[in-house]
């Protein structure tokens, strides 16, 4: 049998996701709200289920770039190892450097900063476009001479190592501090302190922030998130904020120039009014949002249906049809949009959660085709068609009252 084994990240991850929840319980330490959790998840879903349509892509366009333009030949020892190791270290912290204070890249990358939490379900916040950009940074090395296999193992272990250093449960870490990255490290880079503002970059090791002068010592009790917290659990906004008010900052500038300046131009620079005028236009701005015993049961039952969904998916991907991978793929970005929208309380989720009964149903379809289960299909979804409405007041009612 063919297994999928990225799979197993997904169980991993959640272990400890829960181990750290249990502890903090334990320590009567208050480190986890349930939307930011629930918001961070969800974002780290969809990267995962993307993750598996593009990795293959990353993989075939390095394998490319090292066959065609290659410029050393570089053979897989012990001290080729090492370089790689550094040298994609050095691509990260740049990657990130640039996430930070490019425009177009702070887009991508605010998603990751976007949590008030700081805990390990804020690691998940990593978006496919990130991974794009990333993936764009990286193609160095295979032009340097490195092979593809040599760089998808680098690519994995800077997959696994920061997941760690997201975390309030682990103190300063002695001697390791002037060496790696630890989580210390991290606090401070996902702080809105000014002090920590724009600090350490670093993946794995702190060397790049000393070296290049970016580095902040852990010491005031930081405060994380933004410095202008979002305030916002919908998946949409999250992911699409940033690029929209970039939209609007390049219509409001007069030249081209300046238009080019806002894109590649400092996240700085960039006019704050803007997003308040959007979360007007676009009613985002939510607060002090009551959660019902219903509403917080069905956004757990929801968020571990989709974790189970995604995990069975990836794990049996050699044994799905395309079809029913795009269908599954949507499907689960469909559920995170809904439990996204859930903790905002939006009531128009019910024609979504009739998208994803639609996608369902073609999944079913696409699995067992016979004339039978076409038929039955199709009486199922005619009878939805003609009690839309009053399965809709049934669903709010359920689903939102107090
Ligand atoms: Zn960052
Ligand atoms: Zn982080």
């Amino acid at each position: 049998m063919k297994l999928e084994y990225i799979a197993l990240a997904i169980p991993f991850f959640v272990f400890f996701m829960l181990l750290e929840y249990y502890i903090s319980q334990k320590r009567n330490k208050k480190i986890h709200q349930f939307n930011e959790s629930i918001a961070n998840i969800n974002v780290g879903i969809v990267e995962r289920i993307t993750d598996l349509l593009t990795t293959g892509s990353f993989f075939f366009a390095f394998t490319w770039l090292h066959q065609n333009w290659a410029i050393f030949t570089i053979e897989s020892n012990w001290l080729t190892w090492i370089l790689l190791f550094l040298a994609t270290d050095l691509v990260w912290y740049w990657y990130h450097r640039f996430g930070h204070e490019i425009n177009l890249f702070w887009a991508a990358h605010i998603v990751h900063h976007q949590s008030d939490d700081f805990n390990y379900t804020a690691a998940a916040r990593i978006t496919v476009i990130q991974a794009f950009a990333r993936g764009l940074f990286w193609s160095i090395l295979p032009i340097i001479g490195f092979p593809a296999e040599m760089i998808t193992v680098l690519l994995l272990i800077h997959g696994t190592y920061p997941f760690f250093t997201h975390t309030q449960l682990v103190g300063k870490l002695g001697w390791l501090e002037y060496i790696i990255v630890t989580p210390s490290h991290h606090r401070v880079h996902h702080s809105s302190n000014p002090e920590y503002l724009d600090k350490n970059y670093g993946d794995m090791l702190i060397i790049w922030d000393k070296i290049f002068g970016t580095f902040a010592e852990e010491k005031a009790e930081p405060k994380y998130g933004l410095t202008k917290s979002l305030g916002s659990h919908s998946f949409l906004w999250q992911n699409f904020h940033y690029f929209l008010e970039l939209m609007v900052a390049v219509r409001l500038a007069p030249t081209f120039k300046q238009k080019i300046k806002v894109i590649l131009g400092s996240p700085n620079n960039h006019d704050p009014r803007i997003r308040t005028l959007l979360e007007r236009k676009l009613s985002q701005k939510v607060t002090h949002i009551q959660y019902s015993k219903q509403l917080i049961r069905a956004i757990k039952v929801k968020t571990l249906t989709t974790i189970g969904v995604l995990f069975i998916t990836i794990l049996f991907s050699h044994y799905i049809s395309k079809p029913n991978l795009w269908l599954l793929t949507a499907f689960i970005i469909f559920s995170v949009i809904i439990t996204g929208a859930m903790l905002e309380q939006k009531r128009w989720i019910f024609h979504l959660e009739f998208v994803r009964f639609s996608i369902l149903c073609f999944i079913f379809n696409e699995t067992i085709t016979t004339l039978y289960t076409t038929t039955l299909i199709v009486i199922v979804y005619t009878m939805v068609l003609l009690f839309y409405n009053s399965i809709n007041s049934k669903y709010q009612k359920v689903i939102f009252a107090n």
